[in-house]
């Protein structure tokens, strides 16, 4: 195989630095040039929060590739300051503005590769082009921040948005010792969550001394005394040193736009499996592209590192005449929120919703609490991991929210939705096991194990909102801890009936009314649920992650100290 044709690539960062590597590994003749139009290449943006938080210190760690090293080890024609300003598709050629010395000139290509990104969104809000209102997607943003927060005289800060980025930033700034608060227009953060899932970060965020504003937007900024105003719907105002605005991105597509390349409602390049756009000779890879979503098959947007660096190797593959093709994206996700790792892979029950499906009907769920390794072993902490999955077992996602270990298993569930598995592939996984690291039956051959009870009748759950939902005359609640347990934390409401007792206690019950059984994750729960069914008990369900959950999602309680909690 031999390409040695000219590819030019726009772009010199994740998707593109990628497709330039992996292409001169294919071909040692081709001719490949790089267009970068800021100062530096393949920097790592993932990183950015984190030297503002002092983290990484040394923000040269922060550059994965200088234009000397990229032309030295791979013979790659790095030009950086050089801007692509536009596509000449009918003659083949770009038009390049070069910053360094203001020339503009033209050069031609056989391929062209469109890796361009994305940049942070900034609506028209009143103020928004403010002194003190900064976005963080580079390392010359980065190094303006930190400017400014190094100085010392930055004491608030109002980060807006809670996506990923904004919760870092958040995180990192309070590290850096200023007071911050933190605005989301909706009602929780981390989008790709469920709300029960994100009440525990909501919780982590608030224990750790950041102001969590929720459901509230921003309807103005404005300047006085060297301060942001920022004017909220819900009328509250803050006064603060720094703004972060870190609101969701857009595609950097208006180049393609104007070639006559074809874009989505959102302003995505659209692509085949082959990262072809639809003018030949043209690809496009990276958080410009719109990609099929591995599960829905639907197309969307999901700008996120892996994926991007996964497709310029791809793209190079194809470029090189290899047979390959991008088969969609995941969404597979972590993120480090205080004390807490936030991982999500697929789709969210609101998304389910969204798309019409109902359930128990059209999908089901698993929610439980595990612990991160054996409980016998110093420093296990919980985990609170959500399966969602149809009627035959195939997993439409799955998030995990915890102290340690959200990251192994959110990797192991995304690699069996990869290969097509089910969550009864979930319960056979033969997983490494030794008390530091994880249980003979590991968190998630336990939810594979939950979610087949789900799916065979053996066990259905009650979250503690659908709770709170229903007439308190209508349900018993049982807790089934041990008086030392209950001693420490008793649940409202509920009847105290020990495991042990529970089938000499069973006349007590009201066997017409719906009975919740509680205990302090569920897994005793579970078994008096199976005791009560035997004795024809029909309408038992399980309270959802048990006293754990309970207690970290409403706050009612004294925090547990036998099993840490998602909180501080
Ligand atoms: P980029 O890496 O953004 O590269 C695009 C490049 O194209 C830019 O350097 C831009 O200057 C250049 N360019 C644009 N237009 C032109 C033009 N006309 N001419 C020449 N050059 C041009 N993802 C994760 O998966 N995990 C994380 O933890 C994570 N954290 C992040 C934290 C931050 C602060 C940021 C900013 C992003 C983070 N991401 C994370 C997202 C991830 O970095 C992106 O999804 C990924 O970089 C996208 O790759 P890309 O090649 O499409 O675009």
């Amino acid at each position: 195989m031999s390409i040695s044709k000219k590819t030019l690539i726009i772009g010199g960062v994740a998707g593109g630095a990628s497709t330039a590597a992996k292409l001169r590994r294919l071909d040692e003749n081709a001719e490949i040039i790089m267009l970068e139009r800021g100062e530096y290449i393949s920097y790592a943006n993932c990183g950015l929060p984190y030297f503002i938080g002092d983290v990484i210190t040394e923000r040269e760690a922060l550059l994965l590739q200088t234009p000397e090293a990229m032309k030295g080890k791979f013979n790659i024609d790095v030009r950086t300051l050089n801007e692509a300003v536009k596509i000449n598709p009918d003659s083949k050629t770009v038009t390049i503005k070069n910053h360094a010395d203001g020339t503009t000139y033209e050069e031609s290509y056989d391929n062209l590769v469109i890796a361009t990104g994305s940049s942070p969104v900034k609506p028209p809000i009143p103020g928004i082009d403010g002194e003190g209102i900064h976005t963080l997607w580079t390392v010359p943003d980065t190094d303006k921040i930190k400017a400014i927060t190094s100085k010392g005289d930055v004491h608030t800060a109002a980060v807006i948005g809670g996506g990923f980025i904004g919760l870092e930033m958040a995180e990192n700034l309070h590290a850096a010792g200023i007071k911050v608060s933190l605005i989301e227009a909706q009602n929780q953060v981390m989008a790709p969550f469920d709300s029960d899932m994100a009440q525990l970060l909501h919780k982590n965020i608030s224990d750790n001394g950041v102001e969590l504003l929720l459901g509230d937007g921003v309807k103005a900024f404005s300047r006085a005394n060297d301060k942001t105003i920022i004017n909220l719907t819900s009328g509250k105002l803050l006064e603060v040193d720094l703004v972060i605005l870190a609101i969701g991105v857009r595609p950097n597509s208006a180049l393609a736009k104007e070639a006559g390349i074809e874009l989505n409602a959102k302003g995505g390049i659209k692509v085949n499996e082959r990262l072809e756009t639809s003018i030949k000779d043209i690809y496009a890879v990276g958080d410009v592209i719109e990609v099929g979503h591995f599960v829905t098959k639907e197309p969307t947007m999901i700008p996120l590192a892996g994926p991007a660096n996964k497709q310029g190797r791809i793209c190079a593959n194809i470029i090189a005449g290899l047979d390959d093709k991008y088969e969609g994206t995941l969404g597979t996700s972590v993120a480090k929120v205080f004390d807490l790792t936030a991982a999500s892979v697929g789709i969210n029950e609101k998304a389910l919703i969204a798309a019409g499906k109902v359930a128990d009907v059209d999908y089901h769920k698993a929610i439980i609490v595990q612990k991160s390794h054996a409980g016998y072993y110093p420093g296990a902490m919980p985990l609170m991991l959500k399966a969602l999955f149809d009627k035959n077992g195939k997993i439409f996602g799955a998030q995990i929210v915890g102290v340690k270990g959200a990251d192994k298993r959110i990797d192991t569930i995304a690699t069996v939705m990869r290969l097509g598995g089910t969550v009864h592939d979930l319960t056979r996984l033969e997983l490494a096991y030794a008390p530091p690291y994880s249980s003979a039956k590991d968190p998630v051959n336990m939810l594979g194990f939950v979610a087949e009870n789900v799916l065979n009748g053996h066990a259905s759950f009650i979250t503690p909102n659908e709770m709170f939902e229903l007439d308190e005359s209508t349900y018993t609640l049982i807790d089934v801890r041990e008086q030392m347990e209950v001693d420490m934390f008793q649940m409202p409401n509920a009847l105290h009936m020990p495991f042990g007792t529970v089938r000499n206690r069973l006349e007590e019950l009201d066997r017409s009314k719906l009975i919740v059984v509680t205990c302090a994750i569920g897994v005793r729960a579970y078994n008096v649920a199976r005791i009560l069914q035997a004795h024809g008990f029909e309408n038992v369900k399980v309270l959802t992650g048990g006293t754990t959950f309970f207690t970290s999602i409403t706050g009612i309680g004294p925090k547990p100290t036998d099993t840490p909690c998602f909180s501080k």
